[in-house]
């Protein structure tokens, strides 16, 4: 087992991409503005062409989000604590809270996962 395949290693990897860092050098941030791909790394100049993860955030984030949503639903379903318009709000807020604030860690994670398969060639 090499350095770079470690459990340690491939941790690291997730948790920069969990917080939107370059997957090189730990210091410059994989997304200028919301959820735009930086062309390469700030700090370190690591090109990040290629490294394109497309739909598969939003995919991960919608079922996760579905997952948390169910027993929202339920509890909400057999309890009588808001008016129905009320379950309408709570259930629009917390899903597109959810959403919103998943979608950029996600696709760091995405992003450096895609990184390291590079490397891996
Ligand atoms: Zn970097």
């Amino acid at each position: 087992m090499t350095k770079k395949s470690s459990p340690s290693h491939i941790i690291s990897l997730l948790l920069n991409g969990l917080f939107l860092r370059c997957p090189k050098c730990n210091q410059g941030r994989v997304l200028r503005g919301y959820l735009t791909k930086a062309d390469s790394c700030s700090e370190c100049g690591e090109s990040y062409e290629g490294l394109n993860a497309d739909d598969g955030p939003a995919w991960f984030v919608m079922i996760f989000v579905g997952i948390l949503l169910v027993p929202v639903l339920i509890t909400l379903g057999i309890t009588d604590a808001f008016p129905m318009w009320g379950n309408v709000v709570a259930i629009t807020v917390f899903t597109t809270g959810f959403t919103l604030a998943l979608l950029p860690p996600t696709k760091g994670i995405f992003i450096a996962i895609l990184w390291y398969m590079r490397q891996q060639k």
